[in-house]
C-alpha cells in the first residue's frame, strides 16, 4: 500500500509530545512491512534540521488557495531517518511556521488548516494518489472534509483517509473565516450540529467533528480510551458524534519504539541485560543509587518518571512518595511541569526531604536519566487520571519493572493485576488500583513491596512476566494495516 501520513509532528525532527513518537514509529513499522510511506509536514524554522537527510527542494512552486487568492508554497524533500518526508514552506506576510516554535499561537487553526489544504493541493498537483492518507490530531483533521468536498471532485475520488485522536483535549476550534479560507464555502450547512458544529459554541465548527463525519475510519490510542471517550466525559463533548459513527471507530494501541527502549543495547545505561539473563538489572540499581546519592541495601527502589501534570495525578504521585519512604521503600522522581504551582511544590518537598538517603526528586527533564531509572527501579508508580495511552508503564515493562497503575485509558489494556486480574497467573504483569484515592494508590503499592520483601522468587517471575509481552510497534502495525485495508475495500 502507499500511504501518506499528515501531521505536525514526527520524531525526531519536530517533536513536542507521543504524537511525534507515533507518527515516525508508525510510518517505519508500515514501511518494514513492504508498504511506501510518506510524511508530509510543515517546514518550521524550529524543526531539527540536523536530523533530516538531503534536504532539498522537490516542487519549487506550489500555489494554495487561501480566501479569494494565493498563498505560494516551496516544497522540500529530505530523509527523517530514512523515512520520506515532504516539507511545506508557505511564502506568505503571516510567516506560519516560521515563529520559533511548533505551537502556542492566536491564529493556530489557520495555520493548520492552511497546511491541510497546501498537503491536498500538493498531492493533487504531483499526482501522488496514496491509497491511503492517514491524518493525526486536529491540526490535520480538516483533510478528510476537503478530500471529499473539493479534492473528490479533481481526480482524488479514490483516497481513504484514516485520522487518529491522540488528545481529546484539544479539538480544533474555529469561526465562518477558516471555513471560507480553505475553500469550504456554505457555513450554515458546515455548522450544522450533525456535521462539524461545536457542541459547546454555536458559532464554531469542531475540526475533530469534521474528521469524524468525513474519515473512513478514526482511531484513538488505546482500545480502553476508545471506550471511555464514548462512554464517559473524556469525550469532551464528543460522545454523542463518537456514538453515531461508532461502526468506523475504535481504539489502537501505540507501540513503543524498541530500538529505542532496548535494555540490551540501552547507551544510556551502564550494565545490559535481556530476558535471558536479567542479573545485570540490580547492577544498574546500584549505579542509579550511586548517581543520586542514595542508601545502599535491602529495600525496593520505587521511580515516578513523566510530566508533573493534573492529568498524571500529582497528588497521588506526591502521596507514592511518602507513603514509600513509610513503608521503608526508597523513590526517586524525574518529571517536571509547566505549572509554577505544582513545580513548587515539588521543590518544597524536595527541600523538605533534603537529607533523606532513600528518596531523590529531579526536577526537570533527562533523558539519559530516564532511562537508568527504568533500568534501575524495581517499580514505576503511574497513578494517571486519564492516560489515552501511556508509554511510561510500556517502557518500565520492556525493563524489567514492575508497574503500579490505575486502571485508565492505555494502562488498564497494558498491565494486569497480580493479584486480581482474570488474566492466566503467567500473564499478569503488575499491579492496579481502580479509584482516584490514597486507599486504592496505597493498597497496590503495599501488594507490590509486600511481594518484594516476603517473596522475591515470585517478585522475580511477576518481572519475567512483564518483560515476555510485545508491546512494539508489530501488533498496532498490524492493526492499522487491517483498517487500512478495510477502507480501502469499502
Ligand atoms: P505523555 O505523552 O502524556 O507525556 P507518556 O507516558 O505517553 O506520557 O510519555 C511520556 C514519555 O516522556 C516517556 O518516554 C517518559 O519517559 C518521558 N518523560 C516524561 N517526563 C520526562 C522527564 N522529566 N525526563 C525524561 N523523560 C521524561
Amino acid at each position: 500500500m502507499y500511504i501518506v501520513m499528515l501531521a505536525s509532528e514526527c520524531a525526531p525532527v519536530a517533536k513536542v509530545g507521543g504524537l511525534a513518537d507515533v507518527v515516525y514509529g508508525l510510518s517505519r513499522e508500515l514501511e518494514m512491512r513492504g508498504n511506501a510511506v510518506e510524511i508530509i509536514l510543515p517546514k518550521y524554522d524550529c524543526m531539527r534540521y540536523d536530523q533530516i537527510w538531503d534536504l532539498q527542494v522537490t516542487y519549487q512552486d506550489l500555489p494554495v488557495p487561501w480566501h479569494d487568492y494565493v498563498i505560494h508554497c516551496t516544497v522540500w524533500f529530505g530523509f527523517i531517518h530514512g523515512r520520506k518526508g515532504f516539507f511545506i514552506e508557505p511564502h506568505s506576510p503571516e510567516n506560519f511556521f516560521n515563529r520559533g516554535s511548533f505551537y502556542g499561537f492566536l491564529d493556530e487553526a489557520s495555520r493548520f488548516a492552511f497546511f491541510t489544504r497546501a498537503a491536498l493541493e500538493f498531492l493533487l498537483k504531483t499526482g501522488k494518489r496514496p491509497d491511503v492518507i492517514h491524518t493525526h490530531d486536529w491540526q490535520t483533521a480538516l483533510a478528510s472534509v476537503l478530500l471529499y468536498e473539493i479534492y473528490n471532485h479533481h481526480g482524488m475520488e479514490h483516497q481513504r483517509t484514516c485520522h487518529t485522536i491522540h488528545n481529546f483535549k484539544h479539538q480544533g476550534i474555529a469561526g465562518t473565516d477558516v471555513l471560507g479560507a480553505i475553500g469550504l464555502a456554505r457555513p450554515e450547512y458546515y455548522f450544522a450540529q450533525d456535521r462539524l458544529g461545536d457542541n459547546f459554541n454555536p458559532t464554531a465548527i469542531n475540526f475533530t467533528k469534521g474528521a469524524l463525519l468525513y474519515a473512513n475510519f478514526t482511531t484513538t490510542v488505546s482500545p480502553r480510551h476508545a471506550w471511555e471517550t464514548r462512554h464517559t466525559d473524556q469525550g469532551h463533548g464528543l460522545g454523542h458524534a463518537l456514538y453515531v459513527h461508532r461502526h468506523r471507530f475504535g481504539g489502537v494501541l501505540n507501540g513503543l519504539d524498541y530500538d529505542m527502549w532496548n535494555p540490551e543495547t540501552d547507551p544510556h545505561i551502564p550494565h545490559h541485560y535481556h530476558a535471558g539473563n536479567i542479573q545485570p538489572k540490580y547492577d544498574n540499581k546500584e549505579a542509579l543509587r550511586d548517581r543520586l546519592w542514595l542508601r545502599k541495601g535491602f529495600s525496593p527502589l520505587i521511580a515516578y518518571v513523566g510530566r508533573l501534570d493534573t492529568q498524571k495525578g500529582v497528588h497521588l504521585i506526591r502521596h507514592a512518595l511518602f507513603y514509600a519512604l513509610q513503608q521503608g521503600a526508597q523513590f526517586v522522581l524525574l518529571g517536571s511541569s509547566p505549572e509554577t504551582g505544582i513545580n513548587d511544590d515539588f521543590w518544597h518537598v524536595k527541600h523538605h526531604l533534603n537529607d533523606n538517603h532513600d528518596c531523590h526528586l529531579e526536577i526537570g527533564y533527562d533523558e539519559e536519566l530516564a532511562h537508568l531509572i527504568y533500568a534501575g527501579a524495581d517499580m514505576v508508580v503511574v497513578p494517571s487520571l486519564f492516560e489515552p495511552c501511556g508509554l511510561t508503564q510500556m517502557i518500565a515493562l520492556r525493563y524489567g519493572t514492575v508497574p503500579i497503575v490505575r486502571a485508565v485509558g492505555g494502562l488498564a489494556d497494558t498491565v494486569f493485576d497480580r493479584d486480581y486480574s482474570s488474566r492466566p497467573v503467567e500473564q499478569r504483569n503488575g499491579y492496579v488500583f481502580h479509584e482516584a484515592d490514597f486507599e486504592g494508590l496505597e493498597s497496590a503499592m503495599s501488594r507490590a513491596i509486600g511481594l518484594w520483601n516476603d517473596y522475591p522468587g515470585e517478585f522475580r517471575e511477576l518481572v519475567m512476566n512483564g518483560i515476555r509481552y510485545d508491546y512494539s510497534w508489530n501488533h498496532p502495525g498490524q492493526n492499522y494495516v487491517n483498517i487500512y485495508e478495510y477502507i480501502r475495500h469499502k
